[in-house]
């Protein structure tokens, strides 16, 4: 027996023209005719953006059957009649829904790609491997090679990204692992290289995720938090960085009897996202859930690096180097790999399995390379040598108050030395300079003579104060 076109209707749920969502998700339709149904939300949201817009709704609504007169009267005796539904069946929708009143992912997109047009990755715009080195070491003191070594792996994956595949011979993707003690500038350099490239960048820390489902933030959160950094545009966002610190936080833990929730799970549930896979991930929130829309981010070519400190893990390489040098004069060499400070250059693969990451994990992060420890004059030169340097940002601030600032190399030494105690890096420094600078900051401006402060080893130390010269009076008067 042959169906009449109502009862087919009547088979199929109604679904939302605009938002997609079935009636059973959404409530009540209303018809448009054309076989078109809208939820009631998408229509009260029309509605309100039209009249946010100033349209007047008359002019809208082609009112058929009725006489389109635009009196007031006329318009509230037809609400008082009910005429609601039947006149909407004659609205413009493309004037109606003008683009504000579309869902929110719709126009996501839309945005998506007009921004995608302005501003296309162009592989010629890439500097070379040398010219960001170059524009790295105005920012990062040392670590040359680090530097080299992320300036060229930079270089290859936007190149790869450029040229695709080549002569069938796909480029693999130039994913890092950065070994280095804290604070030796690992995050200040990704940091760094994603402003000088004007790409997005997310910064992860490995110890707050946890495989998907346990309290934590699940894996493809990074993609979400690098699709915020590009403001929702997904294009920019399948070309930027994700850093992903403390990586040495994920590994696997040993004599582990319970489920390893945030170890070796979390390394597993990484190796899609590194190699490059299709990735779910809410807009505009960092959780999915019904009411956020969702967008698809291809991770193929965005660039991962992990980092972290690695600790014990000097003592698993020095173990295998003595091993393997174990025939002949142990003792001797023991102590030699003792002294060595760049051991952590002398890192394999194989060391890094027994530290408990797996050989998944690594395989996925081609280029693996150190950072060394910053030393007394490498923390000196961060002092004053980069673009940002802390003095020049002191001796800025007190250049407002036409104040001159200069430490002497004395006072320079001191703070490294008093930053090297506390095993924290570069990021002792702000610190250490903040403290003492407290009193030269509050005193200073009391005083409209002061012309120059400098700032001497003695100050640091407490055992003198700095030198304060006043304004057009040469002789320098020491106070304590
Ligand atoms: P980590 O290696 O632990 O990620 P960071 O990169 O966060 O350390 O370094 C902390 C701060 O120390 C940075 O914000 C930066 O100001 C400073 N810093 C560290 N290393 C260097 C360096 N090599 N050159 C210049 N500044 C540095």
């Amino acid at each position: 027996m042959e169906k009449n076109q109502d009862e087919i209707k009547e088979e199929y749920p109604k679904i939302c023209f605009l938002c997609k969502r079935p009636e059973s998700k959404a409530g009540k339709m209303v018809e448009m005719g054309g076989d078109i149904c809208i939820c009631c939300e998408c229509m009260q949201r029309a509605v309100d953006s039209m009249q946010a817009s100033g349209l007047s709704y008359n002019g809208l609504v082609n009112l058929a059957d009725e006489e389109s007169t635009e009196t007031p009267e006329n318009t509230e005796e037809k609400e008082k009649k009910g005429s609601k539904i039947p006149s909407i069946s004659m609205i413009n929708l493309s004037d109606l829904f003008g683009g504000m009143g579309l869902p929110r992912q719709q126009v996501k997109k839309k945005k998506t790609k007009e921004q995608h047009e302005e501003k296309v990755f162009d592989i010629k715009a890439i500097p070379a491997p040398h010219k960001i080195k170059a524009s790295l070491d105005e920012y990062v003191v040392g670590q040359e090679y680090a530097k080299k070594v992320i300036s060229v792996a930079v270089y290859n994956h936007y190149k790869r990204i450029g040229t695709g595949a080549l002569d069938d011979i796909e480029i693999e993707k130039s994913n890092m692992l950065m070994l280095g003690p804290t604070g030796c500038g690992k995050t200040y350099l990704v940091k760094t290289l994603a402003r000088l490239l004007d790409v997005p960048l997310a910064i992860a820390d490995a110890t707050s995720l946890t495989e998907a489902g346990y309290i934590g933030d699940d894996i493809e959160s990074v993609i979400s938090r690098l699709l915020a950094a590009a403001d929702n545009d997904v294009d920019r966002a399948e070309q930027g960085i994700v850093f992903i610190d403390e990586i040495d936080k994920i590994a696997k833990k040993k004599n582990a009897h319970q489920r390893d929730v945030s170890g070796e799970a979390v390394q597993q549930g990484m190796l899609k996202l590194l190699e490059g896979s299709e990735v779910e991930v809410p807009v505009g929130a960092a959780s999915k859930n019904a009411m956020v829309p969702m967008t698809t981010v291809n991770t193929k070519n965005i660039l991962f690096i992990c980092g972290g400190a690695f600790p014990g893990l000097e003592e698993i390489i020095r173990e295998r180097l003595n091993r393997q040098a174990s025939i002949g004069f142990l003792g001797d060499l023991r102590d030699k790999y003792d002294a060595d400070p760049d051991i952590l250059e002398k890192v394999t693969v194989e060391d890094l399995r027994s530290f408990g990451m797996i050989p998944e994990f690594i395989g996925r992060l081609p280029i693996i390379f150190s950072l060394s420890a910053l030393t007394r004059d490498m923390l000196v030169r961060i002092l004053k040598e980069p673009r940002n340097a802390i003095i020049k940002q002191y001796q800025k601030l007190l250049a407002l108050d036409e104040v001159e600032l200069t430490m002497d190399d004395g006072a320079l030494e001191a703070i490294a030395e008093k930053a090297l105690e506390k095993k924290t890096g570069a990021r002792a420094l702000r610190a250490i300079i903040e403290e003492f600078m407290l009193d030269i900051m509050y005193e200073i401006p009391k005083d409209e003579n002061i012309g120059s402060v400098k700032i001497t080893r003695e100050y640091i130390e407490h055992t003198g104060g700095p030198v304060i010269s006043l304004r057009n009076i040469p002789p320098q008067i020491s106070c304590s």
